[in-house]
């Protein structure tokens, strides 16, 4: 087991779950049962964190659970036309190979 990520609450852990899930990677959610009560501050112990089961998986998880990221914090994303990622729409360059995007 290796942890992957750190989600900011639940519902974005089982959004970045059932991605990775979709992606073929078999990971599992810690911490899902001890959010703080009402009011309460949570502290990054507490917050939801994905483990991948298999350590083997962990490179191709971190990478998805970066991707993901991005596309959470920016509003809208372009896709390489060398590689086919998604970088965000505030990126000059493919954040995978470095593409310049306003050269197309
Ligand atoms: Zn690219």
């Amino acid at each position: 087991m290796k942890r992957v990520y750190t989600a900011s609450g639940l519902p974005e852990a089982y959004l970045l779950k059932d991605y990775l899930e979709s992606q073929g990677i078999d990971v599992v959610v810690f911490n899902e049962h001890s959010a703080g009560a009402v009011g309460e501050i949570p502290t990054t112990e507490v917050l939801p964190q994905l483990w991948v089961r298999h350590v083997d998986q962990y490179a191709r998880a971190r990478q998805l659970a970066q991707q993901f990221e991005l596309r959470e914090v920016v509003d809208g994303s372009r896709t390489c036309t060398r590689c086919d990622q998604e970088s965000p729409t505030t990126f000059e360059f493919c954040w995978n190979c470095g593409q310049y995007f306003d050269q197309y």
